[in-house]
């Protein structure tokens, strides 16, 4: 991502917060794995989308219309010992060189400078709850100008959901975003092909994951969250993240795998037959979801609201539950009563950005938003039918099937970031002959 688009991205919020305001934004912070290790550090989403700036240890302040500057950045001074270990820190002068900051400050000193920058403020844009250490350095802050204004200082009155503003800036994006959510997809593409010409019978749930994550690494990306690979009546466990056992012939596999490339995430699911030939009622229920998944994808055009993918997706799974001999009655009427829940028992999608569950509100006051260009979400329904499910057909039993694309809303037809990847079940077999 370019410099200036960070910039452009201030600058907005600036705008959106008014004069006589202040944003202040810890970064995310390093987090213990167990004894002496660490997690891999990856900065806070909102931190990241207004700085680009990707050391822990740092805090980012806006102040607009301050003539010194609008944009402080405390972090980390530079340090000659630690660097040998750790690597280089930017340091104020990168701060500012390096990142477009107005001031840098070294971290050590934002108790004795900060107050200074809320004093003439009177509104404070900052998102509480986040991290409880940091919430009472803000209060601390605050509280210690208060206690001074009897001296006549102005200090703030009052505090301001931040992620209110800026998680709808987030929800909508730039076109920079979408190249980078674009190039995320392309990759989550190629591993899920890798995985899909590797998985054969005989081969483990697991050693398809280290394919998928050597495949994004290969590519400077990492996950986005855990592989799901689940063969069989594992796909049926929708959060099923062991993926320890064997792949048998004649089962289906299910990948839900996506990767996070230059802080964009992608989110790709696919269902393929382990042996190389859906079966009967696997291939008749596959059909099922991806007519489904079709329909969905149909619906994400601007104007329509955020519920008409899952209702077009819904209908078309009841339609087919009908047909297959999972439910009887009227289609109206089964939709109204929700009939499908106990196979499909999830959403059909969420926003996807910088999160894989990305920011953004799902509703406006009691009403689903209405679809805008720039927005981005995934289309995933699925089918799953439990080994011991009584209430469902005996030959669908222990099938679990999910497709999941990655959509982009625009002014034209809907972009499926992720339709580069095999999904009509004759091209999946086609491609896993090809491959064998
Ligand atoms: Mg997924
Ligand atoms: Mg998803």
């Amino acid at each position: 991502m370019k410099r200036d688009e960070f910039a452009k991205r201030r600058r907005q919020l600036m705008r959106e917060m008014g004069r006589d305001a202040i944003a202040i934004l810890p970064a995310a912070q390093v987090k213990r794995r167990n004894g002496t290790n660490e997690f891999a550090y990856r900065q806070d989403s909102d931190f990241y989308f207004l700085t680009g700036f990707p050391e822990s240890s740092a805090v980012a302040v806006l102040i607009p219309h301050r003539e010194q500057g609008e944009y402080v950045l405390f972090g980390q001074e530079r340090d000659p010992t630690r660097e040998l270990w750790d690597g280089p820190r930017a340091g104020q002068t990168g701060a500012v060189d390096q990142y477009g900051a107005d001031d840098g400050f070294p971290i050590g000193d934002i108790d004795d400078i900060l107050p200074g920058l809320l004093e003439s403020r009177s509104r404070v844009y900052y998102t509480m709850g986040l991290n409880l250490e940091f919430d009472q350095r803000v209060m601390s802050w605050v509280n210690g100008l208060r206690a001074q204004s009897r001296h006549g200082l102005h200090t703030p009155q009052e505090f301001v959901a931040l992620d209110h503003l800026l998680h709808d800036m987030r929800l909508y994006k730039s076109r920079p975003e979408i190249t980078a959510m674009r190039r995320s997809a392309e990759i989550a593409v190629s591993a899920h092909l890798r995985a899909m010409r590797m998985a054969r019978p005989g081969v483990m749930e697991y050693e398809v994951a280290a394919e998928i994550v050597h495949e994004f690494q290969r590519q400077q990306a990492d996950i986005a969250y855990q592989p799901i690979v689940g063969g069989g009546a594992n796909a049926c466990v929708l959060h099923y993240r062991d993926n320890t056992q064997m792949l048998r012939d004649g089962d289906l596999l299910l990948i839900d795998a996506g990767c996070e490339h230059d802080y964009y995430a992608s989110d790709i699911t696919r269902t393929f037959p382990v042996g190389g030939r859906f079966s009967g009622p696997q291939r008749a229920l596959y059909e099922v979801v991806l007519e489904a998944q079709l329909a969905a994808i149909k619906a994400c055009v601007a104007g329509h609201h955020w519920n008409d993918p899952h209702d077009a997706a819904v209908r078309a799974i009841t339609r087919g539950l009908i047909d297959l001999g999972f439910l009887k009655g009227k289609l109206p009427k089964l939709v109204r009563e929700g009939a499908y829940r106990p196979w499909f028992m999830h959403r059909t999608g969420h926003w996807i950005g910088m999160d894989v569950h990305d920011v953004g509100d799902y509703k406006v006051g009691d009403a689903w938003r209405v679809l805008e260009p720039g927005m981005v979400m995934t289309v995933e329904p699925g089918l799953y039918v439990p080994p011991n499910d009584k209430s469902a057909p005996k030959s669908f039993r222990g099938i679990g099937i999910r497709i999941e694309d990655d959509v982009a809303v625009t002014r034209a037809s809907p972009d499926v970031l992720t339709g580069a990847l095999v999904k009509e079940p004759d091209a999946i077999e086609r491609y896993l002959a090809e491959a064998a």
